[in-house]
């Protein structure tokens, strides 16, 4: 676990699919439209069934999860650290991946969370649908 990422894989590669003339705007006041992410497009928190996952990004200095990991969720204290180093849309990946483990988790599966293959593609997803919102 905490592994942020990994090589990039060709999961994504021409599966881009659109449901053709349908705007995704025509209903708001739903929760997404709250959303306010910070300016580095990763929230400082959110709510999984009730537990307040925390999302902080720690300097290097103060990084205690080696020198090969550049994010890390702590199932124990329902936080997600990020490494500040890592930036853009790489922080936003490393994000969604933590964020898939801390779901899974929550969710009872921590054998699928265990599995990192799965947890890399389902947060590149996760990124992927958090940016491409309109
Ligand atoms: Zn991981």
């Amino acid at each position: 676990m905490g592994r942020g990422k990994a090589a990039t894989d060709a999961m994504d590669k021409g599966r881009r699919s659109r449901t053709a003339g349908i705007s995704a705007s025509t209903k708001s006041g739903s929760g997404l439209v709250a959303m306010t992410p910070r300016s580095d497009g990763v929230p400082k928190q959110f709510q999984l069934a009730g537990h307040t996952i925390a999302v902080n990004v720690v300097t290097p200095r103060k990084w205690k999860h080696g020198k090969n990991c550049v994010g890390i969720w702590l199932p124990d204290s329902y936080k997600i650290e990020l490494l500040s180093s890592c930036k853009g849309s790489n922080r936003q990946q490393v994000f969604c991946h933590e964020a898939i483990h801390a779901m899974l988790d929550v969710a009872g599966h921590d054998d699928l969370s265990r599995d990192e293959q799965l947890v890399d593609r389902l947060g590149h997803l996760l990124q992927q649908m958090l940016t491409t919102m309109e």
